[in-house]
């Protein structure tokens, strides 16, 4: 005689893949992962995503602390593998007593080291500051100057941080990839790319012009706080309905805050 299955059973049979999914290692600098060929959406998709970030914050800020061109460059170099959050806690009173080269120069190596002991990598930092403010004084009368040759020949100062420099002070819709875009350019596919520079010219193809001045925020603020490294949480996504990743949380509907963004576009589009 054939058992009849038991109906709990059987349903748990039909449920789709969402008990099944495996979370992989998120994509990064060090381990790429198998990298697309190109991205994973059209256009339009493109245009809706970007839109969706619009939506949600239409003038996302960075979140390092500065008071001009001078200490916002300082502060980038600051941040490389430290949090902005500690970067803004040492800085603080730094860029008080200290807001131009020339007068960071006159503090001296040994006072900016004691003034940002507490971020990581400290003592060479410390040095590049007070070189790269020699430097401004030298070449550029103080100035931070607005190119990106002449800002990556400063020490201590590479691509990325000419990137943020040019775009946060200088208004340049360019791209700075850090670890959080170079997640998301694979993890949703929307700019693949082996290296921080492909991801780079990748976000330049397909980042729609409206949106370019603020794609590098809307990327890095997602990707801090809601498509983190360790868990995505896909809950608390704008684009969950847009996204491809195969990373992304299967739920039974759409989360309320991409529908909310959603009417919100379509209500603005139809005014
Ligand atoms: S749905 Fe999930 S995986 Fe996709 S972008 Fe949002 S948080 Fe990231």
């Amino acid at each position: 005689m054939t058992q009849a299955k038991s109906p709990s059973k059987t349903a748990a049979a039909r449920r789709p893949a969402k008990s099944k999914q495996t979370r992989r290692k998120a994509p990064s600098v060090d381990n790429p992962g198998k990298v697309l060929k190109r991205s994973r959406y059209t256009k339009a998709e493109t245009f809706a995503i970007f839109q969706r970030f619009h939506a949600d914050n239409p003038e996302p800020k960075g979140e390092l602390d500065y008071v001009n061109a001078f200490t916002l460059l300082v502060a980038v170099v600051l941040s490389a593998q430290a949090t902005d959050v500690g970067v803004n806690r040492a800085t603080r009173h730094l860029f008080q007593i200290a807001d131009t080269p020339e007068k960071m120069v006159a503090l001296g190596e040994d006072r900016v080291r004691e003034e940002i002991k507490t971020i990581g990598l400290y003592k060479n930092k410390a040095k590049n500051v007070i070189l790269l403010s020699e430097q401004l004084i030298r070449d550029h009368g103080g100035e931070v100057p607005e190119d990106r040759e002449a800002l990556e020949a400063l020490p201590g100062v590479g691509r990325k941080t000419a990137n943020v420099v040019l775009n946060i002070f200088f208004g340049h819709p360019t791209i700075a990839v850090d670890t959080h875009l170079f997640r998301l350019g694979n993890r949703i596919g929307i700019a693949p790319g082996k290296t921080p520079l492909d991801v780079e010219k990748a976000m330049e193809k397909v980042v729609p012009v409206e949106f370019a001045l603020h794609a590098h925020h809307w990327l890095i603020l997602h990707g801090r706080y809601i498509c983190k490294a360790r868990k995505p949480e896909c809950r608390r996504c704008v684009i969950y309905d847009l996204c491809r990743s195969t990373e992304k949380e299967l739920f039974d509907a759409v989360p309320d805050i991409a529908l909310r963004t959603k009417a919100l576009i379509e209500k603005e589009t139809v005014a």
